[in-house]
C-alpha cells in the first residue's frame, strides 16, 4: 500500500476525473479542426492531463511522452489527440517513442477498468505498465516480426527500377509474408532502408511473421474434447463467452492447446490466464512442448528486465502465446485472437490491493474489445459465472470423463467427534495414512494455516500473545523459532514468561502445517514426509527441490496449504486428507462455503490420478453438515445450485452487486469521523442499500484502524452512480485517513 503521502493524491480523483473519459469506448466526435491537443495519461493516481502538442511534430496515441508534472517531468502515455482552447496549456516535452506502444484495444480496455472499479485512468496505467517502461526516457521500439505486400499496394514501375534493392526486397515478398530475421539473412542487415523506404510508400506493411508448421505432436482429444475445441475454433474471429466446465483430469489443457494452434495458425496471439501457484515449470514444459509457437511468460517470479521483456514480446504482431497470472490481462496484444482462463474460479484473479481489479472479469472485457472468443475453465466454476451463464452469456462446453481413464476418487467424511486427537489427527485418519505407506503410495494432507501454532496462551491468565499492531494472536513458527504475525509481517524472536502475569506458563493451541508435519514424522518414522506452504517454498525452486525427495517407488507423505492443491501432477498419491474443513463451514464470510467447495473438488482431484483409484478424507465434527452432505453426494454443481438459491435468497452476489469504501487510519475516531461525514454528506439512492460503518474483519492492521461502507445494489449504474457521488465528496480527506474503493470484494477482510 502507498503511503498516506501518496494516497493523498487521491484527492485529484473526484467526478472530474472521469468526466474526460471514456475517450475510445465511445466512438470520437468528428473533428474538422486539426489537433491540438494530446490528453496524456501519466502512471499516477491522476486523472487524464490535456498537454499542448508540439508543432509539426507527430504523435501518435499510444506512444509514451516526457510531460512537465508539478516541478518534475514523467513518462506519461498520449492516449487521444483533441482539438480545443489551449490557452492554459503546458507543451509536451519530448516525444520518447516514435511507434504506439498501446494499441487502441488496451487504452479502451484500461479506460473502460477506469471506469468500472471508479479508479483513475493513471493508476490503471501504473498496473498496465512495466516498470521499465514507466522510467525509461529512451525510445522503445517494438520488434516488426515480419513483413508482407499490402493489398492495396499501388505499384509505380518506374520507381522501383530506381531502388534496385527495395525492387529485390518486393519481390521477395511475392509468395508471402516473411520473417524479418530470414530477409536479414538473405539481404543483409541493411534491408531494413528498403523495407523502411517500402513502408513509407505503402507498398508493404509488418505483420505476424508466417509458422513454419502446425504442430510438433498433435494433441489427443476424446470425443467430449472434439466438440469444445471445434466449437471454440468456430468461433474464432468473433466475440463469444464459453465455459469449460470439465472435472479435474478431464483435459481442460489439451482443449486450450487445441483451440491456441487453431488461433496461431490464423496468425494470432493468445492470451492464457492461470493462477498464481497454478504457473508450474511443469504446466509451461507441458505448453512450450505442444505449440510450435513462441511462448511468453508473464509473472511474478519475473525480474524487471525479464518483464519488459516479455512485454515487448508481447506488442510484436507475432503469432504466439503469452501465459501469465493476474497482471497479463494488461499484456499490448495487438494482434489477440484468443483468451483462455484456467480455473476461473481462483482466488488470485482479483487483485487484493492498490487497483482492485478482477483479470477474469477484464478479460472479458478485452475478448469483447479485440472481438475474439473467451474461454472460462474450471471444474468448479465460481458462483458470479454459472449465473452468468445460467442468463445465457456462456455457451457450455462439459468435460464429463477423466482424460486417461482413471476413476474418479471418493469423497467420504471422517466424523471426529469424541475421537482422541493427535496433534489434530483422528487415529482413523492415521490408519488410512498407514495403509497408504504399505501400499507404498503418496498422502496429501491439507490444512490451511502455515506455522506450528496459532496461538500461544497463557496457561495461568489466559492472555493470548497478540501482535502489537494487529487485532490477531501472533503464530508460533517452530523452524526458525519466531512468533509472526501472518498479518503485518511483524515478528519476534521465542517469549518464554506471559506479558501480562510473568508466569512461565505457555502453551501452544491450534496446529499448523509445521506441527503436522513433526506429528507425521512421529507417527511415520523412516517416511520422508514434504511440507509445502510459503515458508518452506520460500526460495527459487524450493518447491521443486522438496517434490523431489518423494519417489516413486516408495512411500511418502505431502503436508501442506492449497499451494499444494494445483498444478503438480502427483500422481502416486491415492489419498488426499482435509484437516480443517469445519473452518469453511462455519466462517462469518458468505462466500467461505463456496471455496470450501472448489477447495474439496480441486483436493479429490489430486488423488488417484495415476493408474491406481484415490479416496479424499473430510476430517470434521460436523458430518451430518448439509453442505458437506450435497458436495458428496450429488456433486459440485448441485451444491453450487444450492448456494446460489441461498444467495437469491439473502440478497447476496451474485444477485447483487456489493463495492466497499474502506477508510483506514491510526486515529480510529478520525476514520469514523471520516466515514459518517462522507455519508451524510452524500445523497445516495435509496434504492442503494447502504451497511456500516462495519469495522472490516481484521479491524486493526498494521496500526491501521479500519472501517467501511458496504454498499448494495441491484444494478450496477445505481452503483456506479453512488460510487461517484461518494468519490467526489471524499476529495477533502483528512490527513492521516486514507481510503479506497473495492468494487466486486471479494472478502471483508
Ligand atoms: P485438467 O486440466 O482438466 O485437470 P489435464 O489437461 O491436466 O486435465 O489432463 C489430465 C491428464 O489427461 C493429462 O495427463 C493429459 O495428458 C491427459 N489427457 C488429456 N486429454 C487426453 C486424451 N484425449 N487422451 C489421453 N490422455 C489425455
Ligand atoms: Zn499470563
Ligand atoms: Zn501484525
Amino acid at each position: 500500500m502507498g503511503s498516506v503521502d501518496a494516497a493523498d493524491l487521491r484527492c485529484h480523483r473526484g467526478a472530474s476525473a472521469y468526466s474526460l473519459l471514456p475517450f475510445l469506448l465511445t466512438a470520437p466526435v468528428t473533428e474538422f479542426d486539426p489537433p491540438t491537443i494530446a490528453v496524456v495519461v501519466v502512471p499516477a493516481p491522476l486523472k487524464a492531463l490535456d498537454y499542448l502538442l508540439p508543432d509539426g511534430q507527430p504523435v501518435a496515441p499510444g506512444c509514451r511522452v516526457e510531460v512537465p508534472l508539478g516541478p518534475r517531468r514523467v513518462v506519461g502515455v498520449v492516449w487521444a489527440l483533441k482539438a480545443g482552447d489551449t490557452s492554459a496549456l503546458k507543451p509536451i516535452g519530448r516525444v520518447l517513442d516514435a511507434e504506439a506502444l498501446l494499441p487502441t484495444s488496451l487504452r479502451a480496455l484500461l479506460e473502460f477498468a477506469a471506469s468500472y472499479y471508479v479508479t483513475p485512468i493513471g493508476e490503471v496505467l501504473r498496473t498496465a505498465l512495466p516498470p521499465q517502461a514507466r522510467a525509461t526516457r529512451a525510445p522503445i521500439r517494438v520488434a516488426t516480426p515480419a513483413f508482407r505486400r499490402r493489398d492495396d499496394a499501388v505499384i509505380d514501375p518506374s520507381w522501383l527500377r530506381r531502388a534496385p534493392r527495395q525492387l529485390a526486397v518486393w519481390l521477395a515478398l511475392a509468395d508471402g509474408p516473411r520473417a524479418l530475421e530470414s530477409l536479414k539473412r538473405q539481404f543483409g542487415d541493411t534491408v531494413s532502408e528498403p523495407l523502411r523506404a517500402l513502408a513509407t510508400r505503402g507498398a508493404i506493411e509488418a505483420c505476424a511473421a508466417p509458422l513454419d508448421a502446425v504442430s510438433r505432436t498433435p494433441i489427443a482429444l476424446n470425443a467430449d474434447q472434439q466438440h469444445a475445441v471445434a466449437a471454440i475454433v468456430g468461433a474464432l474471429g468473433g466475440f463469444q463467452r464459453f465455459l469449460l466446465e470439465g472435472i479435474t483430469g478431464s483435459g481442460k489443457t489439451n482443449v486450450y492447446l487445441a483451440a491456441a494452434q487453431a488461433a496461431l495458425k490464423r496468425g494470432q496471439q493468445v492470451l492464457m490466464l492461470v493462477p498464481e501457484i497454478g504457473l508450474t515449470p511443469q504446466f509451461l514444459a507441458r505448453i512450450e512442448a505442444a505449440l510450435d509457437a513462441p511462448v511468453l511468460k508473464l509473472h511474478s517470479g519475473l525480474n524487471d528486465g525479464e518483464r519488459q521483456q516479455s512485454w515487448l514480446g508481447a506488442a510484436q504482431h507475432a503469432a504466439q502465446v503469452l501465459i501469465g497470472t493476474r497482471s497479463a490481462v494488461f499484456a499490448p496484444l495487438p494482434n489477440l485472437g484468443l483468451i483462455l482462463i484456467d480455473e476461473e474460479h481462483d482466488g488470485s484473479y482479483k487483485q487484493r490491493d492498490g487497483f482492485r481489479y478482477h483479470a477474469r472479469d477484464l478479460a472479458i472485457k478485452r475478448a469483447q474489445l479485440a472481438n475474439c472468443p473467451i474461454v472460462l475453465g474450471s471444474a468448479t466454476p465460481s458462483l458470479e459465472t454459472l449465473r452468468a451463464a445460467e442468463l445465457g452469456a456462456y455457451q457450455r462446453l462439459r468435460l464429463s470423463l477423466r482424460a486417461t481413464g482413471a476413476i474418479a476418487p471418493e469423497i467420504r467424511v471422517l466424523d471426529c467427534r469424541a475421537l482422541k486427537l493427535h496433534e489434530g489427527l483422528s487415529p482413523p485418519l492415521l490408519t488410512a495414512i498407514e495403509r497408504v505407506i504399505e501400499r507404498r503410495e503418496h498422502a496429501i494432507v491439507f490444512l490451511n494455516r502455515r506455522g506450528f501454532a496459532p496461538v500461544v496462551l497463557c496457561h495461568d491468565c489466559g492472555e493470548r500473545i497478540g501482535c502489537p499492531s494487529c487485532d490477531a494472536t501472533l503464530t508460533w513458527h517452530q523452524a526458525d523459532a519466531r512468533l509472526r504475525c501472518h498479518h503485518c509481517g511483524y515478528a519476534c524472536p521465542k517469549i518464554d514468561h506471559c506479558p501480562k502475569c510473568a508466569s512461565l506458563n505457555l502453551l501452544t493451541q491450534g496446529e499448523g502445517t509445521e506441527r503436522i508435519e513433526q506429528a507425521l514424522q512421529r507417527s511415520f518414522p523412516g517416511v520422508p514426509v514434504v511440507r509445502v506452504d510459503r515458508d518452506s517454498t520460500a526460495r527459487k525452486d524450493g518447491l521443486k527441490r522438496q517434490l523431489d525427495t518423494l519417489k516413486d517407488d516408495a512411500p511418502g507423505i505431502l503436508i501442506g496449504t492449497q499451494m499444494l492443491a494445483k498444478g503438480h501432477d502427483l500422481h502416486r498419491v491415492t489419498l488426499a486428507v482435509i484437516l480443517n474443513v469445519d473452518q469453511g463451514l462455519f466462517s462469518a464470510d458468505f462466500r467461505a462455503p463456496e471455496r470450501l467447495a472448489q477447495l474439496i473438488v480441486q483436493v479429490a482431484g489430486r488423488a488417484g490420478r495415476g493408474d491406481r483409484p484415490g479416496h479424499v478424507l473430510l476430517q470434521t465434527h460436523h458430518p451430518q453438515h448439509p453442505l458437506l452432505r450435497t458436495l458428496i453426494e450429488r456433486g459440485y454443481r448441485a451444491y453450487a445450485d444450492g448456494l446460489l438459491s441461498e444467495r437469491r435468497e439473502l440478497g447476496l452476489p451474485p444477485y447483487a452487486h456489493h463495492a466497499l469504501l474502506r477508510a483506514e487510519g491510526r486515529n480510529e475516531a478520525q476514520v469514523l469521523e471520516f466515514l459518517n461525514q462522507l455519508m451524510s454528506a452524500t445523497p445516495i439512492a435509496p434504492s442503494v442499500r447502504v451497511l456500516g460503518p462495519l469495522p472490516a474483519t481484521l479491524k486493526r492492521r498494521a496500526d491501521l484502524y479500519r472501517w467501511q461502507w458496504l454498499l448494495e445494489t441491484d444494478t450496477r449504474t445505481v452503483l456506479r452512480d453512488a460510487l461517484d457521488a461518494l468519490i467526489s465528496n471524499a476529495a477533502a480527506t483528512p490527513r492521516g485517513v486514507r481510503w479506497f474503493v473495492d468494487v466486486d470484494p471479494q472478502d471483508l477482510s
